[in-house]
C-alpha cells in the first residue's frame, strides 16, 4: 500500500522565526514537502505574496470556510483568524506527500486530536530578549499590537511540552536541518 504523507507541524511563539525556518527548511535540495497555505482576516504586510504566504481573506469569507468546515484547524490570534484549509491537506497526504503546516500554539492543539500521529516540532527562540528584537525588528505595527504579540509569546512557550520534538532557533539553518533530521527519522522509524 502507498505510504500516506506524513503530517508536521512547525509551531511555536510567534516572532520566533518559523517562517524563516520553515523556507530554509524547504530550500534543502531534495527536500519534498507541500507547505499548506492559510487563510488570514489580518492585512497583508510588505512584501508578502498573497497565495504564497497567506489567502487573504475577509472575516465574513473565513467564517463561510468555518460553517461549511473547509478549515481542519483555525484559532484568533491578536484579533484576527487564522486557519488551514482542509481539502488540499488531505488530497497531498493520500498521494503519499508530506505536508508541513506553519501554526500557532491554539490550532496545533486542535490538529493534535485529530491526528494524534502528526510530527510536532516547537521552536523556541535563544532567549526571550532574542524573540522580543524580533518581534520589534519585523514589525510594521504599532506599540499596542506589539505587546499584545510579545505577552501572547510569554503565553505560548508554556506549550512547548505537548510537542514532539524542540528546535531552538540560534542558526535558521542548523534549525532547518535539525526538522529535516526528524522527519527523515520517521519514515525509518
Ligand atoms: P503572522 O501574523 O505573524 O503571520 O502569524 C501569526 C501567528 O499565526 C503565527 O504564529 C503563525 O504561525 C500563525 N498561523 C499562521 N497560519 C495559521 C493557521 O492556519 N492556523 C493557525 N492556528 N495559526 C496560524
Amino acid at each position: 500500500m502507498k505510504r500516506r504523507g506524513n503530517l508536521i507541524i512547525l509551531s511555536g511563539p510567534s516572532g520566533v522565526g518559523k517562517g524563516t525556518i520553515r523556507k530554509a527548511l524547504m530550500a534543502i535540495p531534495g527536500v519534498n514537502l507541500y507547505y499548506s497555505v492559510s487563510l488570514t482576516t489580518r492585512s497583508i504586510r510588505p512584501g508578502e505574496v498573497e497565495g504564497k504566504d497567506y489567502y487573504y481573506v475577509t472575516r465574513e469569507e473565513f467564517e463561510k470556510a468555518i460553517a461549511e468546515d473547509n478549515l481542519l484547524e483555525y484559532a484568533e490570534f491578536v484579533g484576527n483568524y487564522y486557519g488551514t484549509p482542509r481539502d488540499k491537506v488531505e488530497a497531498k497526504r493520500d498521494q503519499g506527500i508530506d505536508v508541513l503546516l506553519e501554526i500557532e500554539v491554539n490550532g496545533t492543539q486542535k490538529v493534535i486530536a485529530k491526528c494524534p500521529d502528526a510530527i510536532t516540532v516547537f521552536i523556541v527562540p535563544p532567549s526571550f530578549e532574542a524573540l522580543e528584537s524580533r518581534i520589534r525588528g519585523r514589525s510594521t505595527e504599532c506599540e499596542e499590537v506589539i505587546q499584545r504579540r510579545l505577552n501572547k509569546a510569554k503565553v505560548e512557550m508554556e506549550y512547548a511540552k505537548d510537542y514532539k520534538y524542540v528546535v531552538v532557533n540560534d542558526d535558521v539553518n542548523e534549525a532547518a536541518k535539525k526538522i529535516l533530521e526528524i522527519i527523515k527519522s520517521q519514515d525509518i522509524a
